[in-house]
């Protein structure tokens, strides 16, 4: 249904858009199953102990499981050497029985993350860090995409869908340039005929660039950085910072937005936590399962 546009302050749900998308994808593993007789399977690859990848690993494992795909985790120690981890790699890039690899991030210092993520099969690269998964991207091929932007862009299509907007022709600014969020939140935000600016730190005027976008994305790493008084009336906001702080003893999670002022301008923001958090693993699920279907010739389920 249609909203009116002059409502203010939307509650983004990324938890609730996530349990969606599972049980979407859940519905589509089965009926893969039923048509190939296979199953669709991501292997999670972590080495040593560091505890933030161990509950990642143990949460994409869980999800996995629960929507009816294979689910491998290889835990290996922290002696492990490169040579390995690249052995692995190769092994798993050649199981059919594989169709996700996954190695968590980061890799202990003794190992070049970009030269095991090279050494992934970009058939089965459902991180989209592989450098042709972004050349891909970024010459408009299809491809595995890198699950926190794609799910940003999930968030935006069906926040704009709700209002009978779309995204094309909207400016967008992304905060932040990283490979894994800002870099691809761009160009899929291009791809959708925006017309995107990247911020980083050394950007000048950093309020005015922001106060000028319809679409504003920040993938900073700062807690609150963004001022409510940054934002553009009526702009969609998706915050994509996680800054953990002690508090009375409790671990709290904060984004990257000043929530509440610029909740009051923003048409519709996403909140932290239950915003682009639990999109992340659920888009991993999600390349998954298009990369299954890319491998056995199948039809990619629409929105995938
Ligand atoms: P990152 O690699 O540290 O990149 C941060 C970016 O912010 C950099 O491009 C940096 O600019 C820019 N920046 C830093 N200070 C700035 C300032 N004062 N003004 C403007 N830009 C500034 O971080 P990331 O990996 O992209 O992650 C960003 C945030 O998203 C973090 O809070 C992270 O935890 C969160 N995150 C969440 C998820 C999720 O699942 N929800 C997934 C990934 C990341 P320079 O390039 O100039 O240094």
């Amino acid at each position: 249904m249609t909203q009116s546009l002059s409502s203010r302050g939307n509650i983004i749900d990324g938890a609730a858009f996530a349990a969606r998308l599972r049980e979407r994808l859940a519905e589509h593993v089965a009926s893969l199953r039923a048509t190939t007789g296979k199953t669709p399977g991501l292997t999670v690859v972590i080495v040593g102990e560091d505890p933030a990848s161990q509950v990642y690993v143990r949460m994409k494992g869980e999800q996995t499981q629960a929507i009816g795909m294979e689910s491998r985790t290889i835990r290996l120690p922290d002696t492990t050497s490169e040579d390995e981890l690249l052995a692995l790699v190769d092994e798993l890039n050649r199981d059919p029985a594989v169709n996700g690899i996954l190695v968590q991030l980061p890799l202990p210092a003794h190992m070049s993350s970009l030269k095991v993520i090279d050494a992934i099969n970009p058939d089965k690269d459902v991180d989209g860090f592989h450098v042709e998964s972004v050349g891909r991207l970024s010459v408009g091929l299809p491809g595995l995409v890198s699950c926190t932007p794609l799910g940003c862009l999930m968030l935006l299509k069906d926040a704009a869908a709700t209002y009978g907007d779309t995204l094309s022709g909207k400016n967008a600014v992304v905060v932040g340039r990283s490979n894994i969020v800002g870099k691809p939140m761009a160009q899929l935000l291009l791809a959708q005929d925006c017309t995107v600016t990247i911020a980083h730190s050394k950007t000048r005027d950093l309020k005015d660039l922001c106060l000028g976008a319809d679409i504003l994305v920040a993938a900073i790493g700062r807690k609150q950085f963004i001022k409510g008084d940054w934002v553009r009336d009526g702009a969609y906001v998706i915050d994509v910072g996680m800054n953990r702080e002690m508090i009375d003893g409790k671990q709290k999670l904060f984004g990257d937005v000043e929530f509440d002022p610029a909740r009051e301008r923003a048409l519709a923001i996403t909140p932290v936590p239950k915003g682009v958090g639990p999109m992340t693993i659920a888009c991993l699920l999600s390349n998954t399962v298009k990369a299954f279907c890319l491998q056995n010739g199948t039809a990619v389920p629409e929105g995938l």
